[in-house]
This record gives structure tokens, C-alpha cells and sequence, in this order.
């Protein structure tokens, strides 16, 4: 098990170190919001724990960006403000708990077990179906009418967003932030050549109109039978 301790106040970090190798955790360090999501979004952990008051960017901003990041890597928040403000915003940025500083080492132990306790015993459906597509966010494997097709990155986030969103209009910006969650978003027609390619890739197999454009509002993914 590995956990990601982001926390700039060194005697707390040594101290929830110390208390989680003894549980025979391995434990990764960051003293910075910007060093804790570099690490947070390129390494696997159990879980995150993560102050709110940091240098550079702040833990509510860290634990935003690493669920925009599609990171569902439990997290629990160290608080020290013991504000209501703070814990449901926290909560709302998409951590998973949070505890109050000054916590008891034993208290903290308990939540960091509950949460990867439960975040393992969780297997959300991950796969999609529409008509005779299927897509599935864990394996990452699209397939039409039993075959695989190979997508790219962008085109594969772009289907997985359509498939959440099946029998809905997505607007081109919504679909954008949801690819390029760094707010680098895309002109319509680099989206358009995007969905181009995919649906080049789905006609090869099957003729079904899957995606619709929606003239100056998006694009939505069709089932076959909801298309009258
Ligand atoms: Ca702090």
C-alpha cells in the first residue's frame, strides 16, 4: 500500500510518516500543492492525504485538479481551519473525508483504512454500451459490433464522455474540459476533425449514424433505437 502525504508543516508530516510506515505503508512526501499533484497525477497511490494550507497552489485546488484529471485515488483532507465552510467545500472538490487538526494518529490510521478499504471493495461499472458500441474506462478498449477499434488518447476520452453522456446534446466546450481538463480548450474544428476520425473508425464496422452533430450546439451519441 502507498500513500502520498502533501503537507508543508514538517513536524505533522514526520510525525503521519512515522505512524503510517509503522502500519507498513510506504508513504511519498510533497511539501508543495504543485509538487503533491505532480506526484498525485503521475504515480499510483492507495491514498492521498492532503493539508489544505500549502505553498503554491492549496490542497482544495490539488484535490480538484486530481478528480478533473479522472484520478479517483481515495482522499482525505487534514483541515486545520475547523470550519464547516472548509470541510463541505472540501467535500465538494471531490475528496472523500476529511479530519481536524490536531488529530489523534490512531483516528487518522482508521480513516485512511476505511477509505481504501472501501475505495477497493468498489467496482463501479466502468463499461458503456450504445447499440453495437462498447466502451469500457478501465481496460480503455472500444469496440464495434464485437471488434476492436484502436483510438487514440483524445479520441477515446472524447467517446468516453459521449457514452456518459449517451441520448444527451454535450456542447463543444463541455466536451473540450472534459479532454483537455487543463483548460487548454479546443476550437470547434479541432474538435470536429477529432470526431471526423472516429466516426471514420465506427463506419468502417457499422453504417449507424452513432454520432449526431446538433448545429451550433454539439454533438451527441445516438442509440439506434432512440434515433425516430
Ligand atoms: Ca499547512
Amino acid at each position: 500500500m502507498k500513500i502520498l502525504v502533501v503537507e508543508d508543516d514538517r513536524d505533522i508530516a514526520k510525525l503521519v510518516r512515522l505512524v503510517l510506515q509503522k502500519q507498513n505503508f510506504e508513504t511519498d512526501f510533497a511539501e508543495t500543492g504543485t509538487q503533491g499533484l505532480q506526484l498525485a497525477l503521475s504515480k499510483e497511490y492507495d491514498c492521498i492525504i492532503l493539508d489544505i494550507g500549502l505553498p503554491e497552489i492549496d490542497g482544495l485546488e490539488v484535490c480538484r485538479s486530481v478528480r478533473n484529471h479522472r484520478n479517483n485515488t481515495p482522499i482525505l483532507i487534514l483541515s486545520a481551519f475547523g470550519e464547516l465552510d472548509t470541510k463541505v467545500s472540501g467535500l465538494n472538490y471531490g475528496a472523500d473525508d476529511y479530519i481536524e487538526k490536531p488529530f489523534q494518529v490512531q483516528e487518522l490510521l482508521a480513516r485512511v483504512n476505511a477509505l481504501i478499504r472501501r475505495s477497493k471493495q468498489q467496482s463501479p461499472d466502468q463499461s458503456f454500451s450504445c447499440g453495437d458500441l462498447r466502451l469500457d474506462l478501465v481496460a480503455r478498449t472500444f469496440r464495434v459490433k464485437g471488434q476492436d477499434v484502436s483510438l487514440t488518447n483524445n479520441e477515446f476520452d472524447i467517446m468516453a464522455f459521449l457514452f456518459k453522456n449517451c441520448n444527451r446534446i454535450v456542447s463543444f466546450d463541455e466536451l473540450s474540459d472534459y479532454v483537455w481538463p487543463d483548460g487548454d480548450r479546443k476550437e470547434t474544428n479541432h474538435v470536429n476533425v477529432y470526431i471526423s476520425y472516429i466516426r471514420k473508425k465506427i463506419s468502417a464496422i457499422d453504417q449507424t449514424p452513432y454520432i449526431v452533430t446538433v448545429r451550433n450546439q454539439g454533438f451527441k451519441l445516438m442509440e439506434p433505437d432512440s434515433s425516430q
